[in-house]
């Protein structure tokens, strides 16, 4: 409560007509002033203080300072007391300078915020230290070397007195070009105009060795007065532009040359694949004649078994008979030569090798 109270030093001498009786029941008996955050006290005559003042006394352990009674509480005075406070009217502070209000402390206080003409007030803009009365401080406004104001080239709200400042630095304030070429521009923009248009910059000469720098406007000159040079600099240009495209096409060519070897080898590769893949199949195809003719080398042969003949001899047929055995398939090894063996022979027969 106590940041909010808001002295104005109101006295009887500030109650409106008809007010000044009960006036001076809400003035407080410590301060004089219109009682804030009314507390009574327990005396006998549960006297009234602004809170702040009585609490004060309170905490120094003194009495009441009215009637000089003991008290131990400090409490919310009565409903009608409260009311009487809060609904007193009083006049303007400023009524000696000729305001007419009238009105509650609340609504006093709204009014020298607010309204009243006669008021002091101080001058709203940062930096002003002018304080004065609301009418005039209108006026003082517009004057006022504090006041904001647009840049008038940038957007920005500038305060007065500081524009010359502003404009030493506004981006978009124009300026003459440093090179003294006449023009004005843009803060911003002057690198641009350097760069793309002022004929008082130095500029390089286009032509590439030439290696002189001059004056944009003086460009067409140098070019007049240089044509020769120029035209053998850029013969030689144009003979090195030549020697590099010669280059190029050697290297284009070997590229060529080398991508044409690719694809013979790549050719080769592919015959050398058919090759193997015929020696593959001849190879196999020998194979199974090898197979073929070693099938030819299977002989029937005749086997004499002497000890069956005999006792099938003496069995069944006449003696003196051959009987046939059934035929056997034998692999022969060397078959040629065994044959020739057998063919030399007078007896037409052939033994293996004994297994025993
Ligand atoms: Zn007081
Ligand atoms: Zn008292
Ligand atoms: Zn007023
Ligand atoms: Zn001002
Ligand atoms: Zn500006
Ligand atoms: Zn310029
Ligand atoms: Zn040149």
């Amino acid at each position: 409560m106590n940041s909010e109270i808001r002295r104005l030093g109101l006295d009887a001498s500030f109650a409106a007509a008809g007010n000044e009786d009960q006036a001076v029941s809400v003035l407080c008996p410590i301060c004089h002033d219109y009682m804030e955050d009314a507390k009574e006290v327990d005396c006998e005559g549960r006297h009234v203080f602004c809170g702040p003042c009585i609490k004060n006394v309170s905490d120094r352990e003194k009495p009441c300072p009215f009637c000089r009674g003991r008290f131990s509480k400090m409490e919310r005075p009565h409903a009608l007391m409260r009311t009487l406070i809060e609904q007193i009217k009083w006049k303007c502070v400023n009524f000696e300078g000729g305001c007419s209000f009238t009105g509650t402390k609340k609504q006093l206080e709204k009014h020298l915020d607010d309204d009243c003409e006669i008021q002091e007030v101080k001058c709203p803009f940062i930096g002003c230290p002018k304080k004065m009365q609301r009418a005039p401080l209108e006026a003082h406004k517009n004057s006022c070397p504090y006041r904001l104001v647009a840049c008038g080239h940038c957007d920005e709200q500038v305060c007065f007195n500081s524009k010359q400042t502003h404009n030493k630095s506004c981006p978009k304030f124009p300026v003459p070009c440093p090179n003294k070429c006449g023009k004005k521009v843009l803060r911003e923009a002057v690198s641009d105009h350097l760069q793309k248009e002022c004929a008082e910059e130095l500029v390089d000469c286009r032509v590439s060795g030439c290696g002189e720098s001059v004056k944009r406007k003086m460009m067409e000159q140098h070019e007049d007065g240089n044509m020769k040079k120029h035209v053998k600099l850029l013969h030689a240009e144009v003979e090195k532009m030549e020697i590099f495209q010669t280059e190029i096409d050697k290297l284009q060519s070997e590229l060529d040359k080398q991508q044409e070897q690719t694809k013979t080898l790549h050719t080769e590769l592919d015959k050398m694949k058919a090759d193997v893949d015929t020696l593959k199949a001849q190879s196999q195809s020998r194979q199974l004649q090898s197979f073929s003719s070693s099938t030819r080398d299977i002989l029937d042969v005749f086997v004499r078994l002497p000890d069956f003949e005999t006792r099938s001899a003496g069995m069944q047929k006449g003696h003196g008979q051959y009987l046939e055995s059934t035929s056997f398939l034998f692999q022969v090894r060397d078959c040629e030569g065994a044959l020739s063996l057998v063919y030399r022979s007078p007896d037409p027969a052939w033994y293996s090798p004994s297994l025993m």
